[in-house]
C-alpha cells in the first residue's frame, strides 16, 4: 500500500484573461513539474461538489476528503470561526458576531461600534466564560467583527439571530425554533445579558466613551450553525493523516476530522507564502504519515485580486518550489488539483470544472499531457471533487474490493 500526497492549490481554476493573451494563469506559467507529472501520469477534469456548483474553499475541502457537504455542511458560522483560528468540535454552535453600539433601551444605534480597530482583543477574552455548563468562547477578527462559539451538551443551531441587522432597532432576544432548542436559547440569552454587563463596564469601552467614541457595548450575533459531528478520516480511510495550510479555516476543517495539522515557518496563506519551506515539509511529514493534503492559497488570492499576471507567477513558483517531487513517487501517489476555479475575470469563486493530475510509480499513462483546463479535457477522469478520495484508495492499492 502506497501513502497518498493530495496538493490543492486554491482557486486553480481560471478562465481566458486578456491580460496572457486569451490564456488561463496555469495555461501562461512555465510549469515543466506539473506538465511532466501529467505526461507521465493520469489527468482529468473535476468538478466541485458537483457540476456547476459555485462552491467556497470550505465545502470544497470537505468534498475533497470524502465529506459530503450536503450532508454535513452546517452554514457559515462554524466555519468562519475556525477561519479566525478557533478550535470548533463537533457539536459546538458557533455564530459570526459584531462588537456594536447600543443605548440603554437596547437600541443598536452602529452595528460596527464607530469601526472599531482597536481593543476588540481585550473585549472579547472578557467574553470567554461559563454559564451552566456551556462553555462560550469568544474571538475577534478584523474591525468590529469576531465569532462566539458554544460548547456543551444538548446544544442545537435552530435558534434566531440577537443581531436586528439594522440600526434603529433593538437588539433581539434569541428564541428557540423547536422545542429542542429551548435550553440553547435560554443558556445564549442569559450569556448575552452576563456579557452586556462586562461590555459595558470594560476599561476598553470606559476609554472609548472618555475619548468620545462609540462604546462596544454588545456583542451582536447571527447565522447559528452547530459543527457537524464527523466520522474521524483516519476511521473511514484506515490512514494516519495531517495538513499542511497557511489559513485557519482548511486547517480547522482538517482537525475537525481528526487530522494532525503540521505548522510551517513561512507557510502565510498569502502570495509571499515560502512555498519551497511547505514542500520540504511535506516530504518530513509524509515519512510519519499515511495521507497529507496540503492547501497552497496564493492562487485564490490572486484571482480575487483580479490579476493573472500574479496567479501565473504564483503558479510558477509553486511548480518551481516542488522540482524533486519525483524521489516521493516511488511509494507514494501524488494528487494536483484545486478546491474550486476563482477566474481572474471574476475576481470570485466561479462554479467551472478545474484540471486534476495523479501521478505514482506503475501508473497507466493517457492523453493528458499538459497540466491544464483544456490538456486535461483529454484525460482519463471526468469526475465530481467527492470522487477524489475514492480514486486515491485505488491508486495505492488501498481500495476494499467491491463483491466477490
Ligand atoms: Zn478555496
Ligand atoms: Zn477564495
Amino acid at each position: 500500500m502506497k501513502k497518498i500526497f493530495l496538493i490543492v492549490l486554491d482557486g486553480l481554476g481560471d478562465r481566458p484573461n486578456d491580460e496572457l493573451k486569451g490564456r488561463t494563469a496555469l495555461q501562461a506559467a512555465y510549469r515543466p513539474n506539473m506538465n511532466r507529472l501529467t505526461r507521465e501520469g493520469q489527468g482529468g477534469m473535476m468538478h466541485p461538489v458537483s457540476p456547476g456548483y459555485r462552491t467556497g474553499s470550505d465545502t470544497s475541502h470537505l468534498s475533497l476528503l470524502g465529506y459530503d457537504p450536503e450532508k454535513f455542511y452546517t452554514g457559515r458560522g462554524p466555519f468562519e470561526a475556525m477561519g479566525l483560528g478557533m478550535t470548533v468540535l463537533g457539536g459546538d454552535v458557533a455564530f459570526r458576531a459584531n462588537f456594536s453600539t447600543v443605548d440603554q433601551d437596547g437600541v443598536v444605534l452602529d452595528r460596527r461600534a464607530g469601526r472599531i480597530t482597536e481593543g476588540t482583543d481585550k473585549l472579547a477574552q472578557s467574553l470567554s466564560f461559563s454559564v451552566d455548563g456551556v462553555e462560550f468562547f469568544v474571538k475577534a477578527g478584523v474591525e468590529h467583527r469576531g465569532a462566539l462559539v458554544m460548547r456543551g451538551k444538548g446544544l442545537s443551531d435552530l435558534i434566531t439571530d440577537s443581531d436586528p441587522h439594522e440600526a434603529g432597532q433593538k437588539v433581539h432576544e434569541v428564541k428557540a425554533l423547536d422545542e429542542k432548542a429551548k435550553f440553547t436559547a435560554e443558556v445564549l440569552n442569559k450569556y448575552l445579558s452576563i456579557a452586556r454587563k462586562r461590555l459595558r463596564e470594560h476599561e476598553v469601552n470606559l476609554q472609548r466613551e472618555k475619548e468620545g467614541k462609540a462604546p462596544a457595548n454588545e456583542l451582536l450575533i447571527r447565522g447559528a450553525g452547530q459543527a457537524p459531528s464527523l466520522t474521524p478520516f483516519h476511521e473511514l480511510f484506515g490512514m494516519k493523516a495531517a495538513s499542511i495550510s497557511g489559513i485557519p479555516m482548511i486547517t480547522g476543517i482538517c482537525r475537525l476530522v481528526g487530522m494532525e495539522s503540521i505548522n510551517v515557518e513561512g507557510a502565510t496563506g498569502r502570495l509571499d507564502s515560502n512555498f519551497r519551506a511547505k514542500f520540504e515539509a511535506a516530504y518530513k511529514t509524509l515519512e510519519k504519515f499515511d495521507f497529507l493534503i496540503m492547501n497552497i492559497k496564493a492562487t485564490d488570492v490572486a484571482g480575487h485580486d483580479g490579476d493573472p499576471v500574479a496567479k501565473r507567477d504564483a503558479i510558477q513558483r509553486i511548480d518551481a518550489a516542488m522540482k524533486d517531487i519525483d524521489h516521493i513517487l516511488g511509494d507514494t501517489v501524488i494528487c494536483i488539483t484545486g478546491d474550486h476555479s476563482t477566474p481572474c475575470t471574476m475576481m470570485d469563486h466561479s462554479g467551472d470544472p478545474l484540471p486534476i493530475l495523479f501521478n505514482t510509480h506503475g501508473i497507466r499513462k493517457d492523453n493528458a499531457v499538459l497540466f491544464d483546463e483544456i490538456s486535461c479535457t483529454k484525460g482519463t477522469y471526468h469526475i465530481n471533487s467527492g470522487d477524489v478520495m475514492k480514486i486515491l484508495l485505488q491508486l495505492s492499492d488501498r481500495a476494499e474490493k467491491y463483491g466477490a
